[in-house]
């Protein structure tokens, strides 16, 4: 019998394919594993006739505040869109100043502007990335109505400190929860500590629809009726509109997936959590700046971010042996050209700037198998090593 198997032999040696590439993610493989499930609800969701809102985005708000422990959960089309909403319903407008960071994905900063208010920047923590609680009081003003922390690569931002100031001086804190889903600060869901908190559902995100989708969650009644209200053209009833509405509505196939993708959240969550305290014990005799979970609170790892000066030479030479990494965030906010009107400059911020010329992500999802990682440490390893010599 012969067997053709596309693999040349010549004598004893044998040239086998290269292994296949690691990727930063891998959303094919987790689609694989739930196929059935989302493919019976997809034509269910075809077949109802409802597209938009309707029961499926009902009953996934109702979980999804159950998830995180909020009262309130308002389904919303993207991240972007929940943070906008947020702060209209926080009442922020034009003139007012919200306190955020310069290391985060440009949109915490978009929504800022959309309201017609004006981001203040403060640093980042040196070992956790998120808001650096000492450089806040100085920031404030009589115009400051918000604080907007980032919870970074899925690690709650210090919000009990944080709170403190907000509640002490009357500014209320919206969490940027994009990256956090399922994590925790001393016990309670990230995104149920301030008064608002805002999650995006992008497809690359922890729990993750496959189109735009993001949520608002909030323990306070009267927000979660104007955020309901403002998702959809701001109407109390049809055809009457009591403000200025948007269309930030989330459509059902999207609620739909989410229902189900967030029963398996937990399971990913813990997986990502053992895969993260693989790398940081394997990877802790190297010369790269690990990242720290801080105590008290559950991080769930989103990225899992390394430093390091040489990052352009190591992600060449990992890319060569077939290792995907990723980039957040190069730029940080303040140095981005559509920010130049707010004055920062480059040196204003070491702690963001730094990560961003450092920043390197290594690959890390749920379905990454014990061999993977391996090949992706072993791989770090040796682009280290080649570097010293
Ligand atoms: C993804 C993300 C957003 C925006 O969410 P979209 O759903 O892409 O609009 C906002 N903030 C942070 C920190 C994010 O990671």
């Amino acid at each position: 019998m012969t067997i053709a198997t596309g693999i040349i032999r010549s004598g004893p040696e044998v040239s086998l394919a290269p292994p296949p590439p690691i990727p930063l993610l891998d959303l094919k493989a987790q689609y694989l594993g739930l196929r059935d499930e989302i493919s019976q609800a997809l034509h269910e969701v075809a077949s109802s006739s409802t597209y938009v809102l309707g029961p499926r985005v009902q009953e996934f708000e109702k979980a999804f505040a159950a998830h995180v422990g909020a009262r309130h959960c308002i389904g919303v089309n993207s991240g972007t869109s929940a943070l906008h909403l947020a702060l209209i319903a926080t009442g922020v407008g034009p003139g007012d100043e919200v306190i955020t960071v310069p290391m985060t994905f440009i949109a915490t900063t978009w929504a800022i502007s959309y309201v017609g208010a004006t981001p203040v920047m403060v640093d980042v923590d040196p070992l956790t990335y998120t808001m650096d609680v000492a450089q806040v009081e100085a920031k404030i003003t009589s115009r400051t109505r918000a604080i907007l922390p980032v919870h970074l690569y899925g690690q709650p931002a210090a919000l009990g400190p944080l709170l403190e100031i907000g509640n002490r001086l009357g500014i209320p804190v919206i969490e940027d929860a994009a990256q956090a889903h399922g994590a925790r600060y001393r016990g309670r869901g990230a995104g149920t500590l301030g008064r608002t908190g805002c999650f995006s559902f992008y497809p690359g995100k922890n729990l993750g629809a496959y189109g735009e989708a993001g949520a608002i969650v909030t323990h306070d009644d009267r927000i979660a009726a104007r955020l309901r209200s403002l998702r959809d053209h701001a109407q109390s009833q049809r055809y009457h509109h009591d403000e200025i509405g948007f269309n930030y509505r989330m459509d059902a196939f999207q609620g739909a997936i989410l229902g189900i993708k967030l029963r398996y959240l937990e399971a990913w969550t813990e997986a990502r959590r053992r895969l993260a305290a693989a790398y940081l014990e394997r990877l802790a005799d190297l010369p790269l700046q690990l990242p720290t979970e801080a105590r008290d609170l559950r991080h769930v790892w989103h990225l899992f971010v390394v430093l390091h000066p040489e990052r352009d030479r190591l992600r060449d030479a990992l890319e060569t042996r077939g290792i995907g990494t990723g980039l957040h965030y190069p730029v940080p906010v303040h140095l981005q050209k559509a920010f130049a009107h707010l004055g920062y400059r480059d040196g204003d911020f070491p702690v963001s700037e730094r990560i961003a010329r450092e920043c390197m992500t290594l690959p890390l999802f749920p379905e990454m198998t014990e061999s993977q990682q391996d090949r992706v440490v072993d791989a770090l390893r040796e682009v280290l090593r080649e570097g010293r010599r």
